[in-house]
């Protein structure tokens, strides 16, 4: 994947740092429009070191914020395209499930607040009492106060494949990507930005910094203030034991234990594989780091028992024994309302207009929206989507 040192270009139109899903979405987006493309990734692409590893993502158009709902719903046409152009399916509609205590606030937003968005935008989703989730969706000993509902176009999206498809046409459309050249310094001035790199220089008009969690240090230097929390998320999958049955992915909102946000979330078999495992994790905001370098890559025993019990009390159709443990790392927005960073560098940074900066969030489902609205920000000045909340 990677060119020649002595052969390269050392000017682009626009540099991208980070070559996930963000970042070669907007190569895929800056190279179509005719503009010269480079991608620096520190390593391989496809690694599993950053926020986007495992095989599947859940697709909703719930928000409890109305603006995150109406952008789920804009990103759909911008993934039809994507599907279109690598004929294959991305998105796969399976339904997602709500449920839990409706009033309970977690960073993935409340049920009731969703379920007006869902009504303001005129959604569709069937509400449901704990016996109707059980019956339907083979929970078992749910609080009986538990309600919830069922939003049918939700579903799951295929990262391994995103991503290929996302590498492939940012190619064909011109981009080059530069893997394992992990860019050490930003500087921006009046006429460019130069980007330093472990192996040299590049010029750019513009730089798009799409470096997820490993953010803060590039920003740091630049005055940029990226108030992000780190976890490492754990992760498992669970064997279905009834080869008729298959959940849509749901979400558990419960209320905090003293140990920990006591959420859980998942999924059902993937659609684009065969195979009887399914994905179930806990979403424990716990055990804060701010250094994704240090990070362990290594589950918490304790995070991956306590699903494993959730799925003993709560889900009969799996045997509840943990496979394939793991970790994902995520960087969350210390104000949760933000959900993620988006937008020029502040004014204060010289030459702040020539570079645009995405990270944090749980932002999947946005993923052709989001290296679109960066291209657009980058030559354009502005974009049409309204991400001018997430500012900086
Ligand atoms: C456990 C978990 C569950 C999630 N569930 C969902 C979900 O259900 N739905 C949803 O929509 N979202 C979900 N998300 C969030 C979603 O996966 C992320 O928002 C998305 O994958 C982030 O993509 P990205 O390109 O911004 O970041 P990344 O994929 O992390 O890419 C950033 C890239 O930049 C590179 N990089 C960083 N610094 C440098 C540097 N100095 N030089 C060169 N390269 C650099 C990194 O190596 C990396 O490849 C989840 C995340 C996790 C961890």
């Amino acid at each position: 994947m990677t060119a020649s040192v002595s052969t390269r270009p050392t000017h682009y139109d626009i540099v991208v740092i980070g070559g996930g899903p963000v970042g070669l979405a907007a190569a895929c987006a800056g190279a179509r429009r005719g503009h010269s493309v480079l991608v620096l990734e520190q390593y391989e692409i496809l690694h599993e070191h950053g926020s986007s590893g495992g095989a599947e993502r859940q697709w909703r158009l719930q928000y409890a914020q109305e603006d995150l709902a109406r952008l789920t719903v804009e990103a759909l046409p911008l993934w039809a395209e994507l599907e279109q152009a690598g004929g294959r399916r991305l998105v796969h509609r399976t339904g997602s499930l709500w449920f839990g205590d409706t009033a309970t606030s977690t960073n993935e937003g409340q049920v009731n607040a969703a379920v007006a968005v869902l009504d303001r935008l005129g959604l569709p989703y069937e509400w449901l009492a704990a016996k109707d989730i059980e019956e339907r969706y083979r929970f078992a000993r749910l609080p009986g106060h538990y309600e919830g509902f069922f939003q049918p176009d939700g579903g799951m999206v295929d990262v391994r494949a995103t991503l290929w498809l996302l590498y492939e046409q940012a190619r064909a459309a011109g981009a080059r990507v530069r893997d394992r050249e992990p860019v050490r310094a930003i500087e921006p001035d009046d006429n460019g930005v130069t980007v330093r790199t472990e192996h040299g220089h590049y010029r750019a008009d513009h730089v798009i910094v799409a470096a997820g969690a490993f953010s803060a240090p590039l920003l740091r230097p630049l005055g940029i203030d990226f108030d992000v929390e780190l976890y490492e998320m754990a992760t498992a999958y669970f064997r279905c034991v009834d080869p008729d049955f298959d959940y849509p992915t749901w979400f558990a909102f419960q209320r905090p234990t003293e140990e920990d946000t006591n959420l859980f979330y998942g999924f059902g078999r993937l659609p684009w594989a065969t195979g009887d495992l399914v994905r179930v994790a806990p979403d424990f905001e716990v055990d804060v780091f701010d250094d994704a370098y240090g990070a362990s890559r290594t589950p918490a025993p304790r995070h991956v028992k306590r699903t494993a019990d959730w799925v003993a009390e709560h889900m009969p159709a799996l045997d509840p024994n943990p496979l394939h443990p793991g970790t994902c790392l995520i960087a969350l927005p210390k104000d949760h309302e933000r959900q993620f960073y988006f937008g020029h560098a502040p004014d204060s940074v010289p030459g702040a207009r020539r570079l645009v900066v995405h990270g944090a969030g749980w932002g999947f489902k946005y993923i052709p929206l989001l290296g679109r609205a960066c291209v657009e920000l980058a030559l354009d000045g502005r974009t049409g989507y309204d991400l001018s909340r997430f500012a900086f």
